[in-house]
């Protein structure tokens, strides 16, 4: 292998890096030379033209000039230097709230200067709070510009407290610095290589742009210098999902043919028969099945489209041939609602369903830790409780996960070595509601066979969809009364801040209250993830059975719960959640035949990108059109939740950006893998060094 100086070099062998800045630059994710210069510039900034206190603009990062005409200290609970700066066009003000005596000193009536920083609203005038400034000799001094080393361009680097753009800049020049005279050796192979300028080179542009750079074609991707590392990255991820699918290929794994014993007992007792979509994609599973190396497939399909089935059917093939099976669920409340349906379904079957959860005392867990090994259990349900290593398996022969997307690739690949057994692999099922179009799934699911259920069970009524703000929500308080007046029921989703469940607990526990004031003779209860497994249990399974006409719930409640009899959807703050998000909430309801409504409740007023979700949601119920409209809103500035699909974090590639690269990318990833394997092992080992012990293991 080619060694490359600055791959494995640690940062603390450039100059100026000491331990404790090592530690900071560590909290990014950088820990070596290499790592660093990879460390891409968010923007550029150009600092050498200024602009007229006039014309600028909120929110920019802007150079104004002028001459101070007045300087005072205030004493506003804490002490504050304020400089009025005045050009032709206007006043703005410079705050500091960090000041030196030097600056004191100095900064005063009738001083010409420089400053540089983003521009805010103030109350009279714009204001910039701690500018880099510079004082000049005279109105005409363009001795000094603000940057030292007279480059136009400043790189504006992603950060963390405590690291200064100085102090990464000054990092990243004595890293090029080193590397000038050992140029990183070349991984990709010649041919692909003669399209992109050397690495270095490319290095240099990208941290150090010169005068003549197409800066905005640097910021999109387009430029060559940074196109040939989105090309590297996205190659390398390719590659490394090939390596694994073959290796997976190369493992062993039993073969199933359905006897039909219990499959067939189990079509005979449902109240409906499967659609054409679910028997087809169960003939995809039970195909697989049969072949002497492990499954690897997803199946896609929109909320509704009756997945449950599906990996109810794989898992009785299993069963049927003498193994277990595992089915893992994202949340407590969707396992525990999978637990109610499988033990519906399967106890009379003769076969043994059990859950397992954290939330479980330890002399339960125990004992049914002792009943899956023994092989007493033959259907575990769970939550990632039941991969923990306690958990062994008499004869694991399917792992199902449902709702994958809550699950990254290195998660899926680790559970599924838990499930290895006398070296023979499991057969893995994954799930998932989060259809993304297809170019993006060719990377997304790269490792996987991925089947689509594209039809919904019969009988369904499209929901429809009102947008309403919160003002008028006397109105909607009357619609939820009147929907249970109909003996329908209704669940009013509560969302305060995204991301805390305690926070919105709260706020959906006032919410109850509030409630059961206005409509007393109503049965309300509430759900949310804070609360003890069993009261959340017992809740679900009040709602379900009817005995509650009203949920109130936070957004524990998004992915696969199931409850026919409810049609009506209250979501509050509707424009604080992504689309994803919005359709799988809207999801619980039409679910039976009843005419179902979702009503999205808002705050005035709506950004633009909120107006365009709310319009998407009243106009479409297809998730796979959802999501092709929620890639566009997002468009490539916002990070797109890579997270959200499961995808590993890229350092380089903005997987909505650079899409377009994706089939030219496939393309060399396979020449490479057959033609290159030299080129293939130091590429994946360059950019997910992480990911090689899944390949080798
Ligand atoms: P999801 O794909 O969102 O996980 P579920 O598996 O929860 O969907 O199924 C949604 C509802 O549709 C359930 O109530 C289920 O019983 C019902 N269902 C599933 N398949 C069929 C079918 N073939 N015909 C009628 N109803 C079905
Ligand atoms: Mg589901």
């Amino acid at each position: 292998m080619i060694n490359r100086l600055f791959d494995h070099l640690p940062l603390i062998k450039l100059t100026g890096v000491g331990a404790s800045l090592e530690k900071k630059f560590n909290t990014l994710g950088i820990y070596t030379v290499k790592d660093l210069l990879l460390h891409f510039p968010l923007r550029y900034e150009d600092r050498t033209s200024s602009c007229a206190i006039g014309d600028v603009t909120i929110g920019e990062f802007t150079t104004i000039e002028g001459i101070i005409i007045k300087s005072e200290l205030t004493f506003n609970r804490r002490q504050m230097l304020i400089c009025y700066v005045q050009d032709d066009s206007g006043i703005a003000i410079l705050r500091f709230i960090h000041f030196t005596a030097s600056m004191k000193a100095s900064l005063i009536k009738g001083k010409w200067i420089s400053a540089y920083g983003e521009i805010k609203r103030g109350k009279n005038h714009f204001e910039i709070i701690h500018p880099q400034f510079k004082l000049k000799a005279n109105r005409d001094d363009k001795s000094t510009t603000l940057d030292s080393d007279q480059e136009r361009y400043t790189p504006i680097y992603p950060t963390t407290y405590g690291l200064s753009q100085a102090i990464i800049r000054r990092s990243i020049m004595a890293a090029l610095l080193l590397l000038k005279n050992n140029p990183p050796a070349e991984i990709l192979p010649p041919q692909l290589a003669s399209h992109f300028l050397p690495i270095l080179d490319c290095l240099n542009t990208i941290h150090n742009p010169p005068i003549s750079t197409q800066i905005t074609q640097l910021e999109s991707g387009e430029h060559p210098a940074i196109k040939r590392f989105i090309f590297e990255e996205l190659i390398a991820y390719h590659l490394s999902m090939l390596l694994i699918k073959k290796h997976n290929q190369n493992q062993q794994s039993h073969s199933f043919y359905p006897s039909q014993r219990l499959i067939k007992p189990f079509l005979y007792s449902l109240p409906f028969t499967p659609t054409r979509a679910q028997q087809r994609v169960v003939q995809d599973i039970y195909q697989d099945m049969t072949k002497a190396v492990p499954m690897m497939r997803l199946i896609q399909g929109d909320v509704g489209s009756g997945k449950t089935l599906v990996a109810a059917l794989a898992a009785l093939n299993a069963i049927e041939n003498g193994n277990q099976v595992v089915l893992m669920a994202p949340t407590e409340i969707l396992a525990e609602q999978h637990y109610n349906n499988f033990n519906h379904w399967f106890t009379p079957l003769g076969i043994s369903v059990e859950w397992l959860s954290g939330r479980l005392t330890a002399k339960n867990k125990q004992l049914r830790y002792e009943r899956i090994k023994n092989g007493e259990i033959t259907m575990l349900i769970g939550t990632h409780a039941v991969f923990v290593d306690k958990v062994e398996f008499a004869s694991l022969g399917l792992v199902i996960i449902d709702e994958q997307h809550r699950f990254g690739v290195n998660q899926r690949l680790t559970l599924w070595e838990k499930g290895i057994k006398n070296n023979f692999h499991p057969h893995q099922l994954i799930m998932t509601a989060t259809p993304i179009p297809r170019t993006l799934a060719m990377t997304v699911y790269a490792d996987l066979d991925v089947s689509i259920i594209d039809e919904l069970p019969p009988g369904r009524t499209p929901i429809t969809t009102v947008v309403i703000p919160n003002t008028r929500r006397d109105e909607i308080i009357e619609r939820v009364n009147q929907a249970c007046l109909d003996n329908r029921q209704v669940y009013w989703v509560c969302t305060l801040v995204e991301q805390s469940e305690t926070l919105d607990a709260q706020a959906a526990e006032i919410l109850v209250e509030e409630l059961q004031q206005r409509l007393p003779h109503l049965n309300i209860a509430l759900v949310h993830g804070k609360m003890k497994s069993d009261l959340k249990q017992s809740v679900m399974q009040e709602f379900k059975a009817g005995m509650i006409q009203l949920l109130v719930a936070t957004t524990v409640i998004e992915v696969g719960v199931d409850v026919p009899n409810a049609s009506l959807m209250i979501i509050e703050n509707a424009e604080r959640l992504g689309l994803a998000q919005l359709h799988q909430l809207r999801g619980r309801v039409g679910r039976g035949t009843a005419v179902s409504h979702c009503v999205l409740m808002y705050q005035a007023p709506l950004s633009k990108v909120a107006q365009a979700r709310m319009k998407v949601m009243r106009e479409s119920n297809d998730g796979f059109v959802i999501a092709q409209k929620d890639l566009e809103l997002r468009g490539s500035g916002e990070i797109l939740g890579t997270r959200q699909m499961g995808v590993a974090n890229f350092k380089v590639v903005d997987l909505i950006r650079d899409q377009h690269l994706i089939s030219e990318v496939q393309q060399a990833s396979y020449d490479i893998q057959k033609n290159h394997p030299q080129s293939a092992a130091q590429l994946v080992d360059c950019w997910l060094p992480n990911r090689e012990k899944y390949i080798n293991a």
